[in-house]
């Protein structure tokens, strides 16, 4: 049967963390998806941090999301020239799935930076936004189970609310507290898979420089 209803899940996932994985398995469960495509990006054009190795990252990716029925990994905007943007991935999904409705799956950040992205006109035409909320407090210091959400009132774009329990996580914490080496590798399995966690540790990634 073709896929009727198709999810985008973009990100650095530099490295992928809890918070991903819960953001893919209610998308799948809540928007009733036939299939979720997971892409990490190549150069983020938002981004000024240089991500680490497309090839770890997408490593990690497979410890993440490997698991997940109806889950894609999807290597196109790695291998895409030049930088990387959402709506055309969206075009060629759209042609990929002729007649398929289609899903982004975000965070409320990338929501309320909707606007600045390259032809953000464009992404709603093709896609209906799918949203999980995201704590206001991300950070080292942050509670894990924090409950201040972010507010989206003042959004006045079209988007669909994802029911998520809020997971104050985000990559930029993980980075730094392995950077900082505050976390010994038992320690990090709360934050990121228990696979990711020793993948992180084994192939050295996020230490200080020596
Ligand atoms: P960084 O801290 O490096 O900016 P990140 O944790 O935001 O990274 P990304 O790979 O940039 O992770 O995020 C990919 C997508 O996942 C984005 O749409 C982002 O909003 C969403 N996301 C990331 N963390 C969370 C979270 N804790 N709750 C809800 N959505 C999240």
């Amino acid at each position: 049967m073709a896929a009727r209803r198709v999810g985008m899940f973009g990100g650095a996932f530099d490295p992928p963390h809890r918070a991903h994985r819960a953001l893919a398995e209610t998308a799948l469960e809540q928007l009733e998806l036939d299939v979720l495509h997971i892409l990490p990006t190549g150069q983020a054009w938002h981004k000024t941090r240089a991500l680490s190795p497309a090839k770890d990252r997408v490593a990690m990716c497979q410890l993440t999301f490997g698991d997940l029925p109806r889950v894609v990994l999807d290597e196109r905007e790695i291998h895409r020239e030049g930088p990387s943007y959402t709506a055309d991935t969206l075009s060629e999904l759209q042609r990929e799935y002729p007649g398929a409705e289609l899903f982004l799956v975000l965070g409320a950040d990338q929501l309320l930076a909707f606007k600045t992205w390259v032809r953000w006109q464009e992404v709603l035409q093709l896609a209906t936004l799918a949203v999980a909320n995201r704590a206001t407090d991300i950070g080292a210091h942050a509670s894990l189970d924090q409950t201040t959400e972010t507010d989206l009132s003042a959004v006045d774009i079209p988007f669909q609310s994802l029911r998520m329990p809020l997971k104050n996580i985000s990559a930029t914490d993980v980075r730094a507290r392995v950077e900082r080496s505050t976390l010994d590798i038992g320690a990090l399995d709360v934050l990121v898979p228990e696979a990711v966690a020793r993948y992180i540790s084994q192939h050295h990634l996020y230490q200080p420089p020596q």
